[in-house]
């Protein structure tokens, strides 16, 4: 049997940033001023300042203004609450991306919440998570929405598929679930307690693994001709390695995302989807 067709999370992620970039001309045309998106760093977490920059670079390229601010690893809830405060009122700021994980002393939901939700362009306050679990989605985290469109750019069908999710994160798994519910698939979401795990993967025509665990998925939980999306980063001497064991699934997927190369590029252009969202949304 011939491997799996592997979809390029490159070349999707390119596609709509393309389409965003002009999304952001007309934008800057109408209004005189291009969308504004304003990052929170706290602290040195050398991962996230990574992934910040990359934000910032991927705004300039389509022409979305962006702003950082950082504040010290030891920055008071009370500091981190007046900042999102001005950025909530600063006019010039249509997104607020506050990066996570936060220092163990600040408590995440607490410090997502004060985020306006018509700035959130992470989707994690509770009026965004909200409307989604409703079926009335406005502002979506990314990196779920980002699947949704490697999964319509591998035309796999979703209408009555039966879709499994591993991984229950409020950041993936839980607002994927929604995602794909919408879609008309019947959706499992599996977890660490999850009695079967193979056996429950082995019947999903559509199989995202989102744990954070290497290699977790293998050949014996597949089914054959899925569709396998793999949402895991795990950082190792090796390079970044996800939870699908690739060689073992691609012989007997449709179609697969590799790892690095998949889901990442998608994140990051889904986020500049939702900053001209949210800024056509409040202008
Ligand atoms: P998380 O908050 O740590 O959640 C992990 C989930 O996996 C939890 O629901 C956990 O179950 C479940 N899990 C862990 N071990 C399991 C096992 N052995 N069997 C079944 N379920 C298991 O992680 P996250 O934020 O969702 O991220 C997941 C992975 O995606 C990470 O590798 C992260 O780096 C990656 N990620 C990638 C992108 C991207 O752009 N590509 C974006 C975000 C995240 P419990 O709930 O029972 O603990």
């Amino acid at each position: 049997m011939p491997g799996a067709m592997i979809i390029d999370g490159k070349q999707v992620a390119a596609g709509i940033r393309a389409a965003v970039k002009s999304d952001v001309e007309r934008f800057t045309a109408a209004h005189g001023e291009p969308p504004g998106l304003a990052t929170v760093l706290v602290g040195d977490d050398e991962a996230s300042q990574v992934y910040v920059a990359g934000k910032h670079k991927a705004c300039a390229e389509v022409g979305i203004n962006s702003l950082g601010h950082e504040l010290q690893a030891s920055a008071t809830a009370k500091e981190v609450r007046d900042l999102l405060g001005d950025l909530n009122r600063s006019p010039q700021v249509d997104g607020i991306l506050l990066q996570l994980p936060l220092p163990d002393h600040l408590d995440t939901a607490q410090m997502t919440g004060v985020i306006d939700p018509l700035k959130d362009v992470d989707g994690l306050t509770p009026t965004n998570a909200g409307l989604l679990a409703q079926g009335n989605p406005a502002l979506v985290p990314a990196t779920p929405s980002g699947v949704i469109e490697l999964l319509r750019a591998s035309e796999t069908p979703l209408e009555g598929a039966e879709a499994v999710i591993v991984g229950r994160s409020e950041l993936v798994g839980r607002p994927l679930a929604f995602l794909l519910l919408a879609e008309n698939s019947t959706v499992t979401l599996c977890h660490s307690r999850t009695r079967d795990l193979a056996g429950t993967c082995r019947r999903a025509d559509v199989l995202v693994a989102a744990t954070g665990r290497p290699k977790l998925v293998g050949a014996e939980m597949v089914k054959p001709g899925a569709t396998v999306i793999d949402v895991g980063i795990t950082r190792t001497d090796d390079g970044l390695v996800g939870d699908v064991d690739f060689e073992a699934v691609q012989a007997l997927a449709r179609a697969i995302t590799p790892v690095p190369g998949g889901v990442g590029p998608m994140t990051i252009a889904m986020l500049l989807r939702n900053t001209v969202t949210a800024a056509e949304q409040r202008r």
